[in-house]
């Protein structure tokens, strides 16, 4: 329940700026951080995973993947958390005020650095976002390591190059490991997964989870082999999962990978590995696991620039740019669709084909620029007068269609009529002054019971159309489909076999 107030209010962006809501964000940033400090210091306590010290990655992704956290309030909540954390753990003040520094230090080098990147590579989306992240987290963990040896100046005999490097090591770990979730976190998790819904049995799509099985094998079957295998098995199931996966799911799968990777070292239950003691060989391994990330990490953001990149181009290629309305390839693609539910559902349905009368002449009279605003004109008024449903698109040239679903034929001639009328009365700005009065025939193509393709329609609406053109235009001429051309392919085939 908390959880998800949390989430509801990270999601939200709303600065009224009110001193309810500089509370709400501090408790916000201030509850997260202590806890994550808390869980850092107890796993180092129990001798798990020690070099884990989630706080300052938590910090740096909860402001910059949630922007309206980052206010001074939010910021003093995470120094605050750092404070209560280490003080309530028993650290000294002295001890606590180096850590701190060191630790806020890199983290506001993140913060500046990340904010200075686009926002796609701060969603790590993109070829080079995870390298450009990567370089960051090293930068910041320098800054991190170069504030915490300077404190060490202070504690006499603890300041060394050699800590120097630790430290640096031990937070670029921690940051890789854990920046890439914090960075992805999809928009409503929490609402996403409605956690008390029961899971519905038949909608899971088991092929979908395949990836994530062949993880767990190779995860186990590493345990098993042991040695440096132990980590190559599961990097080749990961990166599976990034081709398959969001960046989102393959940094949490790759976080998880590299917890029990690094538990079953700590806990020696992976086997054919040399003893790791604290020290060089134990800061290689974390630091070998931590970057074996970067391969399935970088794979999820290319395919998801990818994806992003499929998506518009087939937005693009589905629209026609003047108009804004769907193509012909796309407006038929779309009705073969609507056509199968409507026909499922045996309801009749009724095509459009509308065409702009004279439109030669406004071209002529006014210039071909006219002619453009005349089809955009004539789009907006498509828009406005037909429901949200119905598909509309350009044809080609001044000529466009509208399917209604569902529509009788008396709906089809009352739809008809009533875009001739509004269109009639609807003046073409030509934006110098000039207006414009232009007329449309239409031709209205009716089907008692959905036909399976678009195509027979739009050839009666054709027909028809040529019919209101001829009859003098500025009309609307209606053809029915004839049932013989309704029958779906299979009925008939099966009738001429007999
Ligand atoms: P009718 O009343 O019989 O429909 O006559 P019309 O002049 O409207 O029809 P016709 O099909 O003979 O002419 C259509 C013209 O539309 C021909 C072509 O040059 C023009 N055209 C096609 N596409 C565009 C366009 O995108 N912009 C402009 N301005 N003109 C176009
Ligand atoms: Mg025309
Ligand atoms: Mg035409």
């Amino acid at each position: 329940m908390a959880l998800g107030m949390a989430r509801g209010f990270l999601d939200k962006v709303r600065l009224d700026g009110t001193p309810r809501q500089h509370l709400e964000i501090a408790a916000i940033v201030g509850g997260i951080v202590v806890v994550a400090a808390l869980v850092g210091i107890g796993l180092r306590s129990a001798g798990l995973l020690a070099a884990v010290s989630p706080a300052n990655a938590i910090l740096l992704g909860l402001m910059v993947r949630y922007p309206h956290l980052a206010t001074p309030a939010g910021w003093a909540a995470g120094v605050a958390a750092y404070f209560i954390a280490d003080l309530l753990t028993g650290n000294s003040l002295l001890n606590t005020l180096l850590l701190t520094v060191a630790s806020l230090a890199g983290v506001v080098a993140g913060y500046v650095l990340l904010q200075r990147e686009s926002s796609a590579t701060r969603q790590l989306v993109g070829p080079m976002a995870v390298v450009r992240v990567a370089i960051i987290l090293v930068a910041a963990s320098a800054v991190a390591a170069l504030f915490g040896t300077i404190g060490n100046l202070l504690v006499p005999g603890s300041a060394s190059f050699t800590g120097f490097v630790y430290w640096l090591v031990g937070e670029f770990v921690n940051y890789l490991a854990i920046l890439p979730v914090m960075l992805t976190l999809p928009e409503g998790l929490i609402r996403q997964y409605d956690l008390k819904s029961r899971p519905d049995l038949r909608q899971i799509d088991f092929l979908a989870l395949a990836p994530a099985g062949a993880l767990i094998i190779a995860c186990a079957a590493g345990l098993f082999v042991g040695g440096p295998a132990a980590l190559m098995f599961p990097l080749v199931a990961l990166l599976w999962c990034a081709l398959s996966y969001s960046v989102f799911a393959t940094a949490v799968l790759t976080l998880l990978v590299g917890i029990w990777t690094l538990g079953g070292l700590a806990l020696d239950v992976i086997s054919g590995w040399p003893d790791l003691d604290e020290g060089y060989a134990l800061v290689s391994v974390r630091l070998a696991v931590t970057l074996m990330g970067l391969a399935p990490l970088t794979v999820a953001s290319t395919m998801a620039a990818h994806e992003g990149l499929r998506e518009r181009y087939e937005l693009l290629a589905a629209h026609d740019v003047l108009s804004g309305l769907f193509t012909r390839h796309a407006f038929a693609e779309r009705s073969n669709q609507v056509l199968a539910q409507a026909a499922q559902a045996n309801m009749p349905v009724a095509v459009l084909m509308l065409d702009i009368d004279h439109f030669k002449k406004i071209n002529e009279t006014y210039g071909h620029w006219a002619g453009d605003r005349a089809i955009q004109t004539f789009a907006a008024v498509l828009k406005n007068t037909l429901s949200d449903g119905v598909l509309i698109g350009r044809l080609g040239g001044e000529e466009f269609a509208a399917l209604l679903a569902g529509a009788s034929p008396s709906d089809g001639a009352a739809a008809a009529e009533h875009i001739r009328q509004v269109f009639a009365a609807t003046p073409i700005d030509l934006g110098d002054g000039r207006q414009v009065e232009a007329t449309l025939s239409i031709g209205l193509g009716c089907a008692t019971q959905a036909p399976t393709s678009i195509e027979p329609l739009l050839q009666v609406a054709d027909e028809a159309l040529s019919l209101a053109k001829g009859g003098g235009r500025n009309r609307t001429v209606r053809r029915d489909l004839a049932l013989a051309q309704m029958q779906p392919l299979a009925q008939a085939n099966a009738r001429s076999a007999r």
